[in-house]
């Protein structure tokens, strides 16, 4: 193959350049990316050489090398990983293949200011190169290809790039970086040795340097440091995970998050521990601080790195985790699994069983700690104490926080839970639905709106420590909005007697909580579904009052269920109102107006709700029906229209409705 031009990618060519625009406030992160992007080739390399061990040629021990050359103003980062075909070279390093950073492209506004920081929070991963160079050339070899299929790939970082054949006897990847003006300080050993312990200690393989020594100046010239020659490696070389604790400083565990994670954030906590039993593996999870921007499409990958005895086996290992906790990053390290093991085989492993159970523990209690720490800085309630474990044997109980945290620490840790649950409370709620046996953890770990508090704040438990005398349920209302939930009628009478009522306001609350009918005891009882049932909270003159008006109202409500029989499943007489004439619930067991609602503008399929209408006898508008018989039908309708706009919904022909209210008004 002679020298052929291609294109970018159109995302990559904008992807170039915003690189190169925006992110020379923090040049050096561009090694951190080639360097991960060596080791996982090495990884690649050692992962398929399991069946075909040919692969490693002569040189079984997998490395990456730094070099610089001051004269050609050249850095270059060698590795002898699993390298790139020349079909490879144009797929790859042409076009973005993580859906995440697609998903991030499509997001860019064009405002340069707005994109650069965004771009900031991204691993761009190869292309991060063009910040400091403008020009790269990449040289490679595909394991078990021969020498005369190696491939050269260079590009200026603009339109296009350039891909010819050439000669290479190692197999692997040179990525050889021509240093802007402004970049000189990579061209200098000590500065390197210091990006790369920063960044890249916790890199498994060795990361080699040559070795430098001074050199006196001729005569009145100074002296410089020259290469020697001998390489030696500048990384610790060994998998953090594998380290003891004491041996990994905190800023060691956040930069490995940040490095597997592609995280720009620090995670709100880590758990490391050594999980020793009837299998045996090492745990590394993180919490991050912030949602990824594709979490919630459908082609997320959650998962955790699986190695097996440190070598490499697969990413977003989704077996590791049940699909709720999809946002904890890390790594499990096996020490039983098959090397040859497949993402199939994992789904029915009992090790697998019994790493994902230890490891779905670690992470509630985690959260159960973080939420420990936001309720102790409140002091709002008592904390709970997190259940016992299960996970056997735990090497150093150290959560990520050393134990002498001062007051700033301590104030800093309160918050963490609200952010954590304000970016993955949704997710973790999916957990009622598919977690049977930590049904009772997750529900500990929910958080609520409710009539008391505008933020979500409130637990089950701070619910129930606050239920009023001979109230049996805990009372909660499902909407759109905060303000629907808030103003909703179906809360006059519990404002009226002071109770509280949890607002959910959440898509996934109404199905996640019909997984949850109740909560250490106590019953979960939607305040808009079903006839309220206020129990021994209503005294007996309340009740009287009520049938009395029941029994009075009779006929209208004959009449009313006739005007509104194609709209409405029942008509009734409630106590739950207060100020408002009139309300729409639905059957006990029936799915919300505002759910089907939802499916509906999702475009999917709702089965067809007709809701209870429910009315104050006592309403001055509800009164009128008894003595306006020229108007009853149009009234009906109005009342029946006006519960539906109350909660958020449109009356089936607003049109009529309109004409109706404006025939009462003049
Ligand atoms: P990412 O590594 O996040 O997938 P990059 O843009 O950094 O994205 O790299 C794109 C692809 O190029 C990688 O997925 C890999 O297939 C290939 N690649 C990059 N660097 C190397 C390398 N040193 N050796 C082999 N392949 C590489």
């Amino acid at each position: 193959m002679s020298k052929n031009t291609h294109s970018f990618q159109a995302e990559v060519a904008q992807l170039l350049h915003l690189v190169t625009h925006s992110l020379y406030s923090n040049k050096e992160i561009f090694l951190r990316e080639l360097i991960s992007n060596a080791s996982d080739a090495c990884d690649k390399l050692r992962f398929e050489a399991l069946d075909n061990a040919a692969l490693y040629e002569d040189a079984p021990n997998l490395e990456v090398r730094v070099a610089f050359d001051k004269k050609a103003r050249t850095l270059t980062i060698t590795d002898n990983g699993i390298g790139l075909s020349q079909q490879e070279a144009i797929d790859h390093l042409g076009t973005i293949a993580k859906s995440g950073t697609r998903e991030f492209m499509s997001r860019l506004s064009g405002d340069q200011k707005a994109d650069a920081q965004l771009i900031g929070q991204f691993g761009v991963g190869f292309y991060s190169g063009f910040i400091v160079a403008d020009r790269i050339v990449v040289e490679s070899r595909r394991a078990g290809l021969p020498a005369d299929q190696g491939v050269r790939w260079s590009s200026t970082g603009t339109g296009d790039f350039e891909v010819e054949t050439i000669a290479r006897d190692k197999r692997g990847t040179s990525v050889i970086l021509h240093l802007r003006e402004d970049a000189d300080e990579f061209l200098n050993g000590w500065k390197l040795k210091q990006v790369i312990s920063k960044y890249s200690d916790h890199i498994s393989l060795p990361i080699l340097m040559e070795k430098e020594e001074w050199k006196e100046g001729e005569d009145d010239k100074g002296g410089e440091m020259v290469a020697t020659g001998e390489w030696e490696p500048v990384n610790k070389a060994s998998a953090l995970w594998a380290r003891a604790k004491k041996d990994v400083s905190e800023e060691q565990y956040v930069e490995f998050y940040k490095s597997i994670s592609h995280d720009y954030e620090a995670p709100l906590a880590w758990s490391h521990n050594r999980v020793e039993g009837s299998t045996e593996y090492t745990q590394l999870l993180y919490i991050p601080a912030k949602a990824p921007m594709d979490l919630w499409n459908r082609d997320h990958k959650g998962g955790l790195k699986l190695y097996v005895k440190r070598v490499f086996i697969m990413d977003e290992a989704e077996a590791l985790l049940p699909s709720y906790l999809r946002f904890v990053k890390g790594v499990i390290d096996s020490a039983d699994l098959p090397l040859n093991v497949s993402r199939e085989l994992l789904q029915e492993s009992r090790d697998v069983k019994a790493i994902r159970e230890g490891s779905t523990k670690r992470v509630l209690s985690m959260l159960e700690d973080l939420a420990k720490k936001a309720a102790a800085s409140t002091a709002a309630a008592p904390a709970e104490s997190p259940a016992a474990d299960g996970v056997t044997d735990v090497v150093d109980k150290k959560e990520g926080e050393p134990a002498d945290a001062d007051a700033a620490k301590a104030s800093e840790d309160a918050g963490k839970y609200a952010k954590f649950y304000a970016e993955f409370g949704s997710v973790l709620k999916e957990g009622l639905g598919e977690d049977f046996a930590n049904r009772d953890r997750i529900a500990k770990l929910l958080r609520f709106a409710s009539t008391t508090s505008d933020a979500a704040t409130v637990s089950l438990a701070d619910y129930k420590a606050r239920m009023k005398d001979g109230q049996e349920a805990i009372y909660y209302i499902t909407a759109d909005t905060l303000a629907a939930a808030k103003n909703s009628p179906q809360l006059e009478v519990f404002k009226k007697k002071g109770i509280e009522v949890l607002l959910m306001t959440d898509r996934v609350d109404e199905w996640a909580l019909s997984y949850l009918t109740e909560f250490d005891g106590t019953p979960l009882q939607s305040v808009a579904k079903g006839a309220v049932d206020l129990g021994q909270l209503q005294d007996e003159a309340e009740k009287k009052a009520a049938e009395e008006a029941a029994e009075a109202f009779k006929p209208v409500l004959e009449k009313l269920k006739a005007s509104l029989k194609d709209k409405a499943e029942d008509v009734r007489v409630t106590t739950r109102l207060v100020d408002s004439p009139a309300c729409l619930v639905v059957q006990e067991h029936g799915m919300s107006t505002q759910l089907a609602r939802m499916l509906k503008q999702a475009g999917q399929k709702a089965p067809e709700v007709k809701p209870v209408l429910e009315v104050n006898a006592e309403h001055p508008l509800v009164k009128k029906l008894e003595r306006d018989e020229a108007h009853f039908d149009d009234l009906a309708n109005i009342l029946f229209d006006q519960a539906l706009l109350a909660e958020g919904g449109l009356p089936e022909d607003p049109a009529a409705y309109v004409r109706r209210v404006n025939a009462l008004l003049v």
